[in-house]
């Protein structure tokens, strides 16, 4: 079965990049019956935070990537890392090197010196254990010096690093702690991860990682390298572009279905296919999917497909979203009779509606309690023609039976006996009974507040 990971480093919060990797790594094994787990590659002591740690899982919560197990942490594997790196040394794939700084730093000098490569080769790598001093040292491995390795990339074809190019790097350093290369190898094997899809800016690694399983047998994952993501100006992706950790991308209220689907975009495509659903990608990613180039991020885009995300998720489940993303904000929770007015308001809310923040727009005549506080824009539309023309409006819409077709019908009536366009009686009762100018429909509002709720509303504006 497929096994894949996302190995992320707890150095900062999970960027959108991290997260296009994390869910490239979820949409292949997901879709394929397989497991995909998490690891966090902690071994940088001084850089790991257990905040960023938590940032990462918060994002990967957000974005519904659940991974299978526990979580791993790299740097509680040492043990076994140093274990490998000893198993080396036994079969002769690793040796002792006792060379000092001062010893490299000559063999760089006078390489460069004579225009050699200044790739540190060591004199302890043939020499006879019984001449090894009794001193501090590094395991290095044995890497060939002839040939090529060539990284079988499903993303970029096969890449072909000539191993005059890879020096014995070091296993273990001098204290005994194994180096971060060791450790991506070592972890990968145990863990049973078949398919590495990770960023493109790890493809030398994958020429060195390849040596470790070389040196122990095991067979090798598939790899592919997905290009990075650039901003629109087509330079790497950073800060300066917007580029902010996902939670800010949750805290500015896009709905996690669009990102995903967004994100599913960066680099990847299936056909002429923008917006899907979670099971439509499930379906169809696949790495041959995967582009050579870099994506460009685009907030429109992201807005867009949030958009119709927005439109086409289930009022529950879109009820559900919001009480989290208010509480990602810092905002109060809704009460149960208001979240149950929203449930009912919600299928006029979610037209047009990219972000959260859009959809509470308009849901101000669900959070408004009486008296209505009319905006400044409102308070215009309630001068005292208006407010007299609510007030004889009023008693006709009160008899009325209270279906949307039937309001309707009332106030066009109504209308048409003031010899008015109906449009001069929509900006007043907008203010009426939301306080605002920019609304659903008034009757879709008047249905969701119901009768005795509306009629209220208006008598309060009235005069
Ligand atoms: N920890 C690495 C990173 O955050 C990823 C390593 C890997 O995927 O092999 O960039």
């Amino acid at each position: 079965t497929v096994v894949t990971r996302f190995a992320p480093s707890p150095t900062g919060f999970l960027h959108i990049g991290g997260a296009r990797t994390a869910l490239f790594n979820w949409l292949y094994a997901r879709g394929r019956g397989g497991r995909f787990l998490l690891r966090i590659e902690d071994t940088d002591r001084a850089r790991s935070t257990p905040e960023a740690t938590q940032a990462i899982l918060d994002g990967m919560a957000w974005l519904g990537l659940a991974h299978d197990g526990e979580v791993i942490s790299q740097n509680a594997r040492a043990e076994r890392h140093r274990a490998v790196a000893l198993e080396l040394l036994d079969k002769g794939e690793a040796y002792k090197c006792f060379a000092s700084q001062d010893e490299i730093e000559a063999f760089r000098e006078a390489a460069r010196a004579e225009g050699r490569s200044t790739l540190f080769q060591s004199p302890w790598r043939d020499a006879d254990p019984a001449s090894h001093p009794d001193a501090p040292h590094v395991i290095r491995i044995k890497a060939p010096r002839d040939g090529a390795t060539v990284i079988r990339d499903e993303v970029q074809g096969d890449v072909t690093i000539r191993n005059d190019q890879l020096d014995d790097m070091v296993l273990l350093r001098s204290d005994g702690s194994p180096v971060y290369m060791l450790a991506v190898a070592v972890d990968d094997h145990d863990m049973g991860v078949t398919h590495v899809i990770r960023g493109d800016d790890h493809l030398n690694n994958a020429a060195r990682q390849m040596l470790i399983y070389r040196a122990m047998g095991w067979p090798l994952p598939v790899y592919a390298h997905i290009p990075l993501i650039h901003g629109p100006d087509g330079k790497k992706l950073s800060k300066r572009h917007g580029a902010l950790g996902v939670d800010e991308y949750h805290k500015m209220g896009y709905p996690a279905a669009g990102m995903r689907n967004y994100l599913a975009r960066l680099g990847w495509s299936h056909g002429d296919d923008e917006f899907f659903s979670d099971e439509q990608a499930l379906e169809w990613f696949d790495i041959k999917g995967i582009g050579k180039s870099p994506a460009r991020f685009d907030v429109k885009k992201l807005e867009n497909l949030c958009g119709q995300h927005i439109a086409s998720t289930p009022d529950a489940a879109l009820l559900h979203e919001l009480h989290g993303f208010l509480a990602v904000t810092g905002q109060p929770p809704l009460s149960p009779a208001k979240s149950a007015l929203m449930e009912q308001a919600m299928h006029c809310l979610k037209e047009r509606a990219k972000t959260f923040p859009e959809l509470l727009e308009k849901a101000e005549f669900v959070l408004a309690d009486r008296p209505i506080s009319p905006d400044q824009k409102a308070a215009a539309q309630l001068d005292d023609v208006s407010r007299r023309i609510l007030k004889e409006l009023t008693p006709h819409l009160q008899n009325a039976s209270w279906t949307r077709d039937e309001l309707e019908a009332e106030a066009m009536q109504f209308a048409e006996s003031k010899d008015m366009k109906f449009g001069k009686l929509a900006g007043p009762l907008r203010a009426a009974l939301a306080g605002r100018s920019v609304t659903p429909s008034v009757f879709d509002m008047m249905i969701v507040l119901g009768r005795d709720e509306t009629i209220a509303r208006l008598n309060d504006a009235a005069c």
